[in-house]
């Protein structure tokens, strides 16, 4: 487009959400690709579901009573009248993947990962976006709580390796269905009491569902939930033991974390282990990442009975605590003046391409000084000089743009004369 005036406000993007321009887009790329290979690693595998599912699958997966649910989702009704949701989170499409086609039954581990867009109707500001991306990572059938720890480690060394230092990780354990309906008791009883000095929100969350209280980023309502009874105070003999081998692999696998009593997680199908790491700033968005067991999960939502573990990273939230600034990019620039010239630098550009060189053409129509400066202003490795008179001497130019040097290249030799020097 070459109009000046700005987009009109109908046609710039929604809010919440945003462009990746290149640029920028070169760092989402290397966190993606050095996830993806540590996770591979660590036996992962990826698992692509769709962006759209039906809705029942967050009313059954996701809980009712969660903030996702009762305020958050993008759902619509499509035109054969079914109701229709953006995932808003990863978990329940993989859980109804797995049903679907019977992963159960193949006998491969169910460890699998998946990035992409997430979509939730929040607030946005900053670390907060309606549509944001996750790094999500799924482990099924596995009830140890070394399998727990396992993947705490693996968030780590991720954020290891991508340079972030100065997080912390905490954990907790949220009990299972043997012992949280007396934890839930007594958290109703004393959330009622103080009922008047908590957000409406939260009142009506006293009689819904009590624990999700501690979701609410109001400080009032957070300040009264540290008052609260504490679910480790309930747990039950299994639970606790759970949790106590859980740390135990953590310090065996040299993970520094705290135990948190009033993390809860904003979901409701989490039973036993949860942990959340976070990044000393960012206020009310300084989680990077969430996770935990659900091991009810499958179940609840008409699948065969298969525990499951594992966790979701931000990546805006994420990106923002890198200091990495992209490579230059090493690539060929051609130059080339006159008709005979512009079909010979394609031909020459195709066959560098082919030999693994970025190679870069433009064809509106410049005299030699104007592609030279294009060249130098785009920052490129080496121009390939193509003219009229390298065209009747059989020789192309090839000009190391950093130093000045300039050879004499016969066309069929550019490719094994470029190769060594762009690579090194
Ligand atoms: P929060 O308490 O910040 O709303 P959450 O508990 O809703 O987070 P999860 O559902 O656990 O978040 O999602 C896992 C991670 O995804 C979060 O730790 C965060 O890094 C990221 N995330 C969640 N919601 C958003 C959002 N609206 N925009 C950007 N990142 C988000
Ligand atoms: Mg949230």
């Amino acid at each position: 487009m070459n109009s000046a005036a700005p987009p009109s406000k109908d046609l710039a993007a929604v809010k919440g959400t945003k462009d990746i321009l290149p640029g920028e887009v070169e760092v989402w790329q290397r966190v993606e690709a050095e996830a993806k290979r540590l996770f591979e690693l660590y036996g992962f595998r990826e698992l692509r579901a769709p962006v759209i599912e039906p809705t029942e699958l967050y009313l059954k997966g996701t809980g009712e009573t969660t903030d996702i649910v009762t305020k958050e989702m993008y759902t619509f009704t499509d035109k054969s009248g079914r109701s229709i949701t953006l995932r808003p989170e990863y978990t329940p499409s993989v859980a109804r993947a797995i049903v679907e086609h019977r992963l159960d039954l193949l006998g491969t581990p169910m460890r699998y990962y998946y990035i992409g867009p997430m979509f939730r109707y929040d607030k946005p500001q900053k670390g907060r976006y309606r549509q944001f991306h996750q790094i999500d990572i799924e482990v099924f059938g596995e009830k140890d709580p070394a399998v727990d720890a396992e993947i705490v480690e693996m968030a780590d060394s991720l954020l290891r390796r991508l340079g972030v230092r100065g997080t912390e990780t905490l954990v907790n354990s949220v009990g299972c269905r043997a012992c949280r309906p007396a934890y839930g008791r007594d958290l109703k009883a004393r959330a009622e009491a103080v009922r008047d000095r908590l957000c409406e929100d939260c009142r009506r969350k006293v009689e819904a569902n009590p624990l999700r209280i501690f979701d609410c980023k109001v400080e009032g309502c957070r300040a009264e939930a540290r008052n609260f009874p504490k679910i480790t105070d309930y747990l039950c003999e299994e639970c606790r033991d759970h949790f106590a081998r859980f740390r135990g692999c953590l310090d065996l696998l040299g993970v520094a974390h705290r135990p948190e009593p009033n993390l809860v997680r904003g979901l409701d199908y989490y039973t036993k282990t949860i942990f959340e790491i976070v990044a000393g700033e960012g206020g009310q968005q300084n989680a990077v990442l969430g996770g935990g067991r659900y091991d009810d999960m499958m179940k609840d939502l008409g699948g065969p009975d298969i525990c499951g573990t594992g966790f979701a990273m931000g990546l805006e939230r994420l990106i923002a605590l890198l200091d990495v600034k992209p490579e230059p990019r090493k690539f060929v620039y051609l130059i080339h003046v006159g008709e005979e010239a512009k079909t010979r630098a394609a031909v020459a550009a195709r066959d560098l391409r082919a030999a693994g060189m970025e190679a870069l053409l433009e064809f509106g129509v410049r005299n030699f000084k104007s592609q030279f400066a294009r060249a130098n202003k785009l920052g490129a490795g080496w121009a390939l000089i193509i003219g009229e008179d390298e065209i009747r001497g059989g020789l192309y130019k090839v000009k190391d743009m950093a130093t000045g040097d300039q050879k004499d290249v016969r066309p069929e030799g550019v490719v094994e004369f470029l190769r060594p020097r762009l690579e090194g």
